[in-house]
């Protein structure tokens, strides 16, 4: 019941991905939360696979997360050295002329991190701006030197090979680490990998990484069921009026949970007991969702909305989204239990 969440399938989809990269670091992005699944979790059990270098978003992300890890591994926070912030134990990728003088200002002997702009236009130094400053950031020994693909879900956008050329103009000669793949560039191949990688959504079981092993398991309580008569309707807007005489079961979790009304829209979601697949009918609504249960011989306590047979891609699909947003919007209200 509730959110089980595979930590050994986490370490072996993070084992697969670094395999893909021989001779090469594979770090963990472990930013918002590990994607949803618990950093304080994930984050240690990776470091036993073997991971000594982690991403986050936000430095909060970093200092909740530091004292669970080993002193050799390294927090990379990819917001860089923002304002005011306590970055003890830390090490910000610096996105822009300003941070880099204000973190060398600020903790001089501080390691860090440079964040490059190969053409996302998102963060990271622009060439040249990089050109004014790169002299004196080598000098002071970055950790890495890094920057993002922004279509490397696509193989065949032009806009990788552009982005590759524009990270070697702008790190030719550099000889501190260099990074560059997510897990997109990642099975871009070896031209992508440079010294580190830093796959996050392989590692939990999502696109584009098919070859991953599903990582969460989502089993929705059923509250209550009920004998609907030809005719009757269920749920906000009477959007779904039973053609026999059916039985609708009602599951604990709705788009308060992160299952967004969305998912209904085309009529196409199903919950599972056991091999059995029941249609979701009527809208989603804050706490509630409602099943057609009629063809099940008997309905289980539970049924499952995210398993091996619908996992986080197919959401996304019938949602109209990405793996990303199913997970990071995995409601607080699970209960959570890891494997
Ligand atoms: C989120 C993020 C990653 C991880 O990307 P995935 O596509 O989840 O593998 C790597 N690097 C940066 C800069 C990121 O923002």
């Amino acid at each position: 019941m509730g959110l089980v969440i595979d930590i050994p399938a986490i370490a072996a989809n993070w084992k697969a991905l670094a395999a893909k990269a021989p001779g090469v670091r594979a770090a963990a992005v472990v930013k918002a939360d590990a994607y949803g699944l618990g950093a304080s979790r994930v984050a240690p059990a990776l470091y036993e696979a073997g991971a000594r270098d982690f991403f986050v978003a936000l430095a909060a992300e970093g200092r909740a997360i530091r004292p669970l890890l080993p002193e050799d591994a390294r927090v990379f926070v990819l917001s860089g050295h923002m304002e005011g912030e306590d970055l003890a134990g830390l090490i910000p990728l610096l996105n822009s002329p300003q941070q880099f003088f204000r973190d060398r200002a600020l903790r001089p002997r501080g390691p860090f991190g440079i964040q490059l702009d190969s053409g996302m236009n998102r963060l990271g130094f622009e060439p040249g701006e990089w050109a004014a400053v790169r002299a004196e950031a080598l000098a002071a020994g970055p950790q890495l030197v890094m920057s993002h693909l922004a279509c490397a879900d696509e193989p065949d956008h032009p806009a990788n090979a552009q982005q590759l050329a524009a990270f070697r103009a702008m790190t030719e000669g550099v000889t501190a680490s260099r990074s560059l793949a997510a897990t997109g560039g990642i099975l871009l191949g070896p031209d992508y990998h440079f010294d580190l990688v830093r796959p996050g959504i392989g590692l939990y079981g999502g696109e584009p990484f098919a070859e991953a092993q599903p990582v969460v398991t989502l089993s929705l309580p059923v509250i209550q069921t009920r004998e609907v008569k030809p005719g009757e309707s269920v749920g906000y807007g009477y959007s779904w009026t039973a053609g026999r005489p059916a039985r609708v079961a009602t599951v604990a979790a709705g788009y308060a949970d992160g299952l967004a009304r969305a998912l209904a829209r085309e009529g196409r979601l199903r919950l599972w007991a056991g091999g059995r697949a029941c249609p979701v009918i009527g809208r989603i609504s804050m706490d509630l969702i409602t099943v057609d249960v009629t063809d099940l011989p008997d309905v289980p306590p539970a049924l499952e909305i995210l398993n091996a047979r619908q996992g986080v891609d197919d959401l996304a699909a019938l949602a109209g989204t990405i793996g990303y947003e199913i997970l990071t919007s995995l409601g607080r209200r699970y209960e959570r239990r890891w494997l």
